[in-house]
């Protein structure tokens, strides 16, 4: 089976590309085309955006598509960035620029002790077929937001979350495949798995 990348992030569709191709399923995971208008994500939850980004890439490309829409929920910030996690700085934001924003946020907040920056990492995955059928799958990983950045790896708000069921690093101090046996996308795409197996 033939599937589409919706992701227009070049580094979560690695990631979802990582984690598709250790499924152990006969999938051929395609990039987006490149020339594909992006949608706007202007749902208030994930999965209404993951449905809208796998709705445009099966129309658009008459294929299998899959979507992820994910994000960083921060209790102190009362559920912020959430959806807007990757334009919380503004709409062309860099990484850095949402990190520098979600500190400052917190500081103000008085947010100082580590119970106090609780946070969760969400992603809610679609795969839309070309007549319209549907799968869905979640996946959460529980943290909290640390004062600094440590670590370059992954992308995103990685260098400054410190999943709960860690050693204490960062998702941007572990490896890919450490990240992903315990994050929110492994979580929903193995989650997928069974649900892709049972299609006929
Ligand atoms: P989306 O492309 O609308 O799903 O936005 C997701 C945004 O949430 C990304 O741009 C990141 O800012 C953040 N995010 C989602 N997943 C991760 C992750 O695994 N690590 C770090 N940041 C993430």
């Amino acid at each position: 089976m033939r599937i589409v990348l919706a992701s227009a992030n070049p580094k979560k569709a690695v990631e979802l590309q990582e984690l598709l191709d250790g499924s152990g399923l006969d999938l051929q995971v395609v990039p987006r085309p490149p020339d594909l208008p992006v949608p706007d994500e202007d749902e208030p939850d994930f999965l209404g955006n993951a449905r809208i980004k796998a709705a445009a890439v099966s129309a658009a490309t008459g294929e299998w598509a899959i979507a992820d829409d994910s994000g960083l929920m921060v209790d102190a910030l009362d559920g912020d960035p959430g959806v807007r996690s990757a334009r919380y700085a503004g709409e062309h934001a860099t990484d850095d620029e949402n990190v520098d924003l979600l500190l400052a946020r917190l500081a103000e907040a008085g947010a100082t002790s580590p119970d106090g920056r609780s946070a969760r990492f969400r992603c809610t995955v679609v795969v839309r077929s070309p007549d319209g059928r549907e799968l869905v799958a979640d996946g959460t990983v529980e943290g909290r937001v640390i004062e600094a950045r440590r670590g370059t790896g992954g992308f995103g708000y990685d260098p400054v979350f410190v999943p709960a069921e860690g050693d204490g690093r960062t998702f941007g101090e572990m490896a890919a495949d450490e990240k992903h046996a315990i994050s929110h996308r492994g979580r929903a795409l193995r989650a997928l798995v069974p649900q892709l197996a049972d299609l006929d």
